[in-house]
Order: C-alpha cells, then structure tokens, then sequence
C-alpha cells in the first residue's frame, strides 16, 4: 500500500537495527566494513553485489538518507554528497564533458550562478543562462552540444516559481535530461519528478535537515531518462574501462545514474556525506512536512503585511494575489509558495544595510531554511560578485533584501521588522 507523505518522513529507508534492533538509524560511524571471504570483496569490488566496502562509497547511515529522499522526491534512487554544490556537480558530472554545455535558468542562487559561470569552466563545460520564462530563448540556446536544463522550482532569492511542465517539454523534445534544484521548496512543497524532472537536487543544508547544523546534497534520480537513445550519455551508456566494460545503463536500468554516481562519482570525486550529517538530516526530515505548514503560513502573514506597508515598493513571494507567479502556485507546489522571498525597500541600498543591522530576531547570515527568521541583502553578500545586470537578472536589485521566514511568533517577526523599518528610515 501507499504510505503518505508523513508516514514515509519518518519511515522511508528506515528499518530497526538489525544486529541492536535500535529503532532510530544508528550512526554508523565507521570508515570499513569486514568482508564474509575472499569472493564476497571480489564480487562486491566488481558491482556483482550490493554491499558496503569503504564509507567514502556507502555507509548504512547515508544509505537511509539516500532512501527516505528518494522515496519523498519519488525517484528510484538518491546518491548523497557533501554540500549542495557538490550534488550540483555530481549531477552534472555523468552527463558532460569537455565542450559540452548546459542550459540553465538565470534566477538561481548565487552560489550557483558562480559555480556555473566561472568554475565549471576549468572541466571545459559551459552554462549558457537564459531567462526560463522564454522559451525561444531556452530553445535557442540549445545545441548539439547541449547535455542538461537546469533550473530551481522555487528560485533563491526572488520567490520566482519556474513552469517545471514547460520546461520539462522542452527538455523532452531536445532529448535532453531535465535538472531541477528542489532546494527551496522541499519535496513536501514540490514534486519535480511529476512535472517531468530527470534529477532532483538538494541543498540538504537547508529546510530538509531544517535547522542550520550541517552542510549536505543530495542527487535524486527519476530512473525514467533513456540514457541510451543517443550517443550524448556515454558514461551511462557505453562501456566503462574501470568495470570491466560494463555499460551502467544497460546493467542497473533505472539505477543506472545513482550507480554511476556512487561507483564512479564519489570513488573518484570524493565529495561523500558523512554519517553525522546524515544523522543530522534525518532527524530533520522527520518534521519536514509539520516546518513547511509553518514556514508558509508565516510567510503569507510577513509577506501580506510588508506588501501593506508604504516603506516598501515589493514583496515577492508567490502566495500573494499580486504575484504574477501566481498562477503557477497552485498548479507547480499546491502546498505553498515556500517561506523564502525578497523585499524592495524605497530607502535602497543603505536603507537596506541599516534594516538588516536593526532587526532582533531576524538574524543576518547566508542561509535559509533554518528554524531561527534570516535575512540577507544579497548585492552586499551572496551576489556581489555577479555584475548590477546579473544582480537584477536574478532577483537580488541593490535595494533587495532576502527573508527565510523562521518558526517563531508571526506576531513577533512582524514587530521586529515594524522596528527595523523605522530605524532603517531614521
Ligand atoms: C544553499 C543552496 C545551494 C548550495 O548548497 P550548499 O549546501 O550551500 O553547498 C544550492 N542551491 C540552492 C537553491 C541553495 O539554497
């Protein structure tokens, strides 16, 4: 039978210990594992069978995780890594090669617009950003080095909802996987894969483990992309000298990328989870579904009452009647419009600094999703070094603050604000 979401928070991958019959996941917190003989190494050295050799591949801790992410995002399987950047690569990683380019959403977090215009550049790929909303332009920059669309259901930092059943269309009819970074929205507020996803990515540093402890990623795959219909995909669809020429779509099918991430990204990358933040995370996913109700309706009561106030010129978040996301709401993340979204204030750029400085309970830091109200004034921090065309592109104006709505009193988030607004007016 089909369990809800808020049995499987709590259940999916989980199982008593079976040598203590502990009932939460242990933390395995162990580098190796003992081999039954001889041809049991060999087998499980040669992905024969499943099993655990070294934690920089596997780790039972980890391997909870991987499943409970997997089963809430609906896919087939998950690989866990360090930090959403490093799930970032991991996903692009089996897909691309030097000259091979990707075609990616240009309202993303700014990390990620960093990684992409810059970084990525060293393994010889490209990211070539254009807006989503237009789809000549996506379908324009595609060509036949083209081996991914990336873009972020619940954009950071605007509150922008991306048209995930467009843009999986165009996805679709180029033969092409489809990326989302789910981070913003959580699997409680968004299904990617429903809308047509290839892989999910995650921010596990975010609202999934929910309360600002550990940095983590993680990759879902959908196990629905046919890796093999062109030459485009060989690392998954022709024969890899490593294994023996196994060929990983042919051999695992719909676990062909998770296979390939774990057997070849993490062995070689090295960009592994460890136990503790697995640990960590899933304790956080325990409660997601309970933390996203609450963030959301605190973000519709902040967000109605600052679009109500005349020291501000705009609210984005996607909930309000105003927003031209609207629409997109109820038909991409029906659960809410997630509880992270920027403010315009009229003062502009210093009013913002002082605003910022003068809030209590707000804490000013870079990151979201945490239990505790955060802001941060993007054009100063997270995306300064994107020029003033970019900063406007994505989201982050000089005169821009970003929220993540906490869990605390709406009444007193909405007082701590009333307060900073006045001092960052005087
Ligand atoms: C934070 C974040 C990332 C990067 O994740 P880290 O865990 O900080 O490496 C990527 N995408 C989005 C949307 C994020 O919010």
């Amino acid at each position: 039978m089909a369990y809800g979401f808020d049995t499987l928070q709590i259940h999916a991958g989980a199982r008593p210990d079976p040598a203590t019959g502990a009932r939460q996941t242990p933390i395995y917190q162990t580098t190796a594992y003992v081999f039954r003989d001889a041809d049991h190494a060999a087998a499980l050295f040669n992905l024969q069978e499943v099993g655990y050799i070294y934690s920089r591949l596997t780790n039972p801790t980890v391997a909870v995780l991987q499943e409970r992410i997997a089963t809430l995002e609906g896919g087939q399987g998950a690989v866990c890594c360090s930090s959403g950047h490093a799930a970032q690569i991991m996903a692009l990683f089996a897909l691309m090669g030097p000259g091979r380019n990707l075609v990616a959403s240009n309202r993303l977090y700014g990390g990620t617009v960093t990684q992409f215009t810059h970084t990525i550049k060293r393994f010889g790929w490209e990211a070539r950003l254009v807006d989503f909303d237009d789809e000549a332009a996506i379908e324009a920059a595609i060509d036949d080095n083209t081996r991914a669309i990336f873009c972020e259901s619940i954009a950071n930092p605007g509150g922008y909802i991306t048209d995930l059943d467009a843009i999986a269309a165009i996805a679709e009819r180029a033969g092409l996987p489809l990326i989302v970074d789910n981070t913003t929205a959580t699997p409680y507020l968004c299904n990617p894969i429903r809308h047509g996803a290839t892989l999910v990515v995650h921010s596990t540093t975010k609202y999934l483990t929910g309360n600002g402890t550990v940095t983590g990623g993680v990759v879902v795959d959908s196990g629905t992309f046919d890796w093999s219909a062109s030459d485009k995909f060989p690392s998954l669809s022709a024969p890899e000298p490593a294994y023996h020429g196994l060929r990983f779509h042919e051999t695992f099918g719909p676990l062909a990328f998770t296979f390939h991430a774990i057997a070849v990204g993490l062995r070689d990358l090295g960009m592994t989870m460890n136990p503790q933040a697995a640990h960590y995370t899933l304790l956080g996913t325990e409660t997601l579904s309970l933390r996203m109700e609450k963030h959301v309706a605190n973000a519709a009561k902040v967000a109605a009452w600052l679009e109500a106030d005349e020291r501000i010129e705009e609210v984005t978040w996607a909930g309000l009647e105003s927003s031209p996301y609207h629409e997109r709401v109820a038909r991409i993340c029906p659960r809410g419009a997630g509880a992270l979204f920027t403010v315009a204030l009229k003062g502009g750029y210093e009013a913002c600094l002082r605003f910022v400085e003068a809030l209590e309970i707000f804490s000013h830091v870079a990151n979201l999703g945490d239990t505790r109200s955060l802001v941060i004034h993007p054009a100063s921090t997270t995306h300064r070094q994107l020029t003033p065309e970019q900063q406007v592109a994505a989201g982050a104006a000089p005169n821009v603050v970003r929220m993540s709505i906490g869990l605390e009193d709406a009444g007193d988030l909405i007082a701590d604000l009333d307060r900073a607004l006045a001092a960052a007016a005087g």
